[in-house]
């Protein structure tokens, strides 16, 4: 099928409150144009430098999402236009995000990453992390913490999936009740973004299943 086709038909499966990140890392600004040409708005990349590398060659309409892990000297390169940064997981990042967001005289939203999979690969904070940094959130002026990110374990396996999911939806509603500026639950790739759906994510992040393989 054509990325159009594959756009069309993932669309498609997703409810109207969740927002759609088209995750186009690898590919071409040709191909995320065809994306674009369906009306699609929000695209997530995972490395800074091939991010902004897009974004001045692209429609500066577009929403740029950065769901990778963020190293913190990277942060001055996107600091003036990314639209959300999905994967902080330290108070270091958080304090540069802070630094560059006032630089650049914006306020940054960002949000969190806890870490749900049982692999040791995945990066991520705990719950207790989360709120040790959401107490002292009142530190960062420029910096607006508005949700929670999570990537579940690489597995077939439906019930761990939706076990995962649960647990960070579950910690989400938790902190929701004392943080009034959550909103966005980010969980959800290609493969398991339906189970993601059903339990309670509203932001999900799909790439294969838009764009094809990645060949890296
Ligand atoms: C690559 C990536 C995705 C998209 O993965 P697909 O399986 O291709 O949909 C989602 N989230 C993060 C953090 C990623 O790095």
């Amino acid at each position: 099928m054509s990325i159009q086709a594959n756009y069309q038909k993932i669309k498609s499966q997703i409810p109207e409150n969740v927002t759609l990140v088209a995750v186009s890392k690898t590919k071409s600004v040709e191909e995320i144009m065809q994306v674009y040409n369906c009306g699609q708005r929000d695209f997530g990349e995972n490395k800074v430098q091939e991010m902004c590398d897009k974004a001045e060659q692209l429609p500066k309409d577009i929403r740029w999402h950065m769901i990778g892990h963020v190293q913190s000297n990277k942060i001055k390169y996107m600091a003036d236009f990314v639209y959300l940064i999905h994967g902080i997981d330290k108070k270091k990042s958080l304090k540069e995000v802070q630094k560059q967001a006032e630089n650049s005289n914006r306020i940054q939203e960002v949000l969190l990453q806890v870490k749900i999979a049982e692999e040791d690969s995945k990066f991520g904070m705990t719950k207790e992390e989360v709120k040790e940094i959401l107490e002292i959130q009142n530190q960062f002026n420029n910096v607006k913490i508005v949700g929670l990110m999570g990537m579940a374990t690489f597995t077939d396996d439906e019930s761990q999936l939706k076990k995962e999911f649960e647990y960070l939806n579950s910690i989400f509603k938790q902190l929701k009740i004392q943080n009034p500026e959550f909103k966005i639950l980010s969980m959800g790739m290609s493969d398991d973004f339906p189970i993601a759906i059903e339990e309670g994510s509203n932001m999900v992040r799909v790439g294969s299943a838009i764009f094809g393989t990645r060949n890296y």
